[in-house]
């Protein structure tokens, strides 16, 4: 018997997994509340109320072969940059042994860091952010290794394969820097009015014409409304349902090369926002494992 210290059906070994999952317990940036280094563990717990067949897809995930090594070892004395070194490292060995990384954060700093790590390994890696937020500041409290900055430092420092969907927030400095920069993102309330799967198609779309034929999806789970998904650090109301986020998934499956869920802060909710994040990653296995 597999302790529920892992995460649900991840009962291969390494060698022989498909897809790896590991948590990032690390939330030192978190401006408004924290809490998000709760959220591998909660996320873990959570994926046990599943079902492991899914209908959608035929797939039954006990036949899929996933495995768990934990959560990367985040002391309190690491600073941001140490950790997305850990976070590249621990990505680009996923990634070298052809396997499919799903990171379980944590906030949203870390997704740099697998970036890092995607581009190494993939020259035509583009990038798909599920987003209350446009993430684009330079800087924040001080810190350019920031969660409000993880979207300007992919375009500044990586790729401009890159966009980001369900937007509802930002400053006006960061509006004005996507416009000027040809940044590529879709409003919340564009989702609301086309539909996700028009959403994800254009988004794909206009990543393709810049060069991407696979994608990482990052998913910040403060995409999805508040009334959904309460705990996360910096809630934004009038966002996308739980479905849209599964559809974009179903949307980007067939191309994607890997997963981050990330921002979930479990002392901020009664389980709802982790039981949420742990069935968009079980959405998602099931859904590549289909286009494998
Ligand atoms: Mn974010
Ligand atoms: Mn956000």
């Amino acid at each position: 018997m597999f302790a529920q210290s892992t995460f649900a059906d991840a009962r291969s070994l390494y060698k022989d997994a498909l897809f790896v999952i590991f948590g990032v317990p690390f939330d030192a940036t978190s401006s408004f509340r924290r809490g998000s280094c709760e959220a591998p563990d909660a996320m873990r717990k959570a994926s046990y109320n599943f079902e492991t067949y899914n209908d959608y897809y035929g797939v039954d995930l006990t036949d899929v072969d996933m495995h768990d090594p934990g959560d990367l070892d985040i002391t309190p004395d690491l600073r941001a940059g140490d950790v997305l070194c850990m976070v590249e490292n621990a990505v680009a060995g996923i990634l070298a042994d052809s396997k499919i990384p799903i990171v379980l954060g944590g906030e949203h700093t870390l997704t740099y860091g697998c970036i890092r790590a995607f581009l190494d390994a993939f020259d035509d890696l583009g990038i798909i952010i599920l987003d209350a937020h446009l993430d684009l500041r330079d800087e924040y409290l001080g810190a350019k290794q920031s969660h409000a900055c993880v979207s300007r430092n992919i375009i500044d420092d990586l790729t401009d394969r890159c966009t980001i969907i369900g937007v509802r927030s930002g400053s006006a400095e960061e509006y004005i820097y996507a416009r000027e920069n040809g940044v590529l993102w879709y409003s919340a309330d564009e989702v609301s009015c086309a539909g996700i799967e028009s959403v994800m198609r254009q988004a794909i779309d206009a990543l393709s014409d810049r060069g991407a034929t696979r994608f990482h999806l990052s998913i910040d789970l403060d995409v999805i409304d508040p009334g959904y998904a309460p705990g996360v650090g910096n809630p934004e109301p009038f966002g996308l349902s739980p479905r849209d986020v599964r559809d974009a998934i179903r949307v980007a499956a067939p191309q994607a090369c890997g997963l981050d869920v990330v921002e979930i802060s479990p002392p901020h909710d009664n389980g709802e926002s982790a039981i949420i994040g742990a069935r968009l990653v079980r959405e998602f296995i099931a859904a590549r494992v289909t286009h494998l």
